[in-house]
């Protein structure tokens, strides 16, 4: 059976990720999330005490860097120069400084070529910003999730929560919108919406109604190929 390549992209918290990962241990691909990849990136930028806007020392920098996602089972490691950082990642600290990193134009080049090489054999769901329109042009189904802004920020508040930290709402729905801002404005492979990609609103969908639309899709395409 063809193993296809599954591109979902979508602004900052439209539920990529929970939805990407249970696609893709439903059809038994891998998951990548490339999201995580430029998040390890922005780690070390502050660790290395460069400011998000200093293009030059960032290309630099990522030159000198190795950001991987190795599959350990059902769960898949962020690893930076060696380094698990899959919780790292997730700090405020980071979500606020990932979206200038990711507008260096050498760091999105090293990351897509090595996103491109995890996903060549198919069987993978990757998500993202520019899944659908850059790395993978020619997937053979591509998502564009979308969901209300308050809806976004909810979700995220509840993501947060669970692991001990309280942001209020107003906080993070200015956070994602500001996100969203620079992840569209960008030169290089800005957030769009590729022209042959589905768009799924997910506002109103509880996570099975999304995994259930993307998998019977899914399903379609690999019965006719
Ligand atoms: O998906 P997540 O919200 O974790 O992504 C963090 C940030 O990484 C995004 O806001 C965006 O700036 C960047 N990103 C990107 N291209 C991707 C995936 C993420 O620029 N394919």
């Amino acid at each position: 059976m063809k193993k296809i390549i599954i591109a979902i992209d979508g602004p900052a918290a439209s539920g990529k990720s929970t939805t990407a990962k249970l696609v893709a241990a439903q059809l038994g691909y891998l998951h990548i999330d490339t999201g995580a990849m430029y998040r390890a990136m922005a780690l070390k930028v502050l660790r290395n005490n460069i400011s998000s806007n200093d293009v030059q020392k960032i290309a630099e920098l990522a030159g000198k860097t190795s950001v991987r996602l190795v599959s350990n089972g059902g769960y898949v490691k962020v690893v930076l120069d060696g380094e698990e950082v899959s919780e790292e990642i997730r700090m405020p600290e980071v979500t606020n400084s990932v979206s200038p990193v990711s507008t260096v134009s050498e760091v999105r080049r090293l990351m897509v070529i090595e996103q491109q090489t995890m996903g060549k054999e198919g069987g993978i769901v990757l998500e993202g910003r520019d899944i659908g329109t850059v790395v993978f042009p020619n997937a053979e189904l591509k998502i564009f999730m979308v969901a209300d802004e308050h809806e976004r920020a909810v979700r995220r508040m509840k993501e947060l929560e669970l692991k001990g930290v309280t942001i209020p709402v107003k906080e993070l729905e200015k956070e994602i919108l500001e996100r969203d801002k620079i992840d569209s404005e960008r030169a290089v492979s800005p957030l769009r919406k590729a022209h042959d990609a589905i768009e799924l609103d997910t506002t109103n969908l509880s996570i099975e109604q999304q995994v259930e639309f993307i998998v019977a899709k899914a399903k379609k395409i690999i019965a006719k190929s």
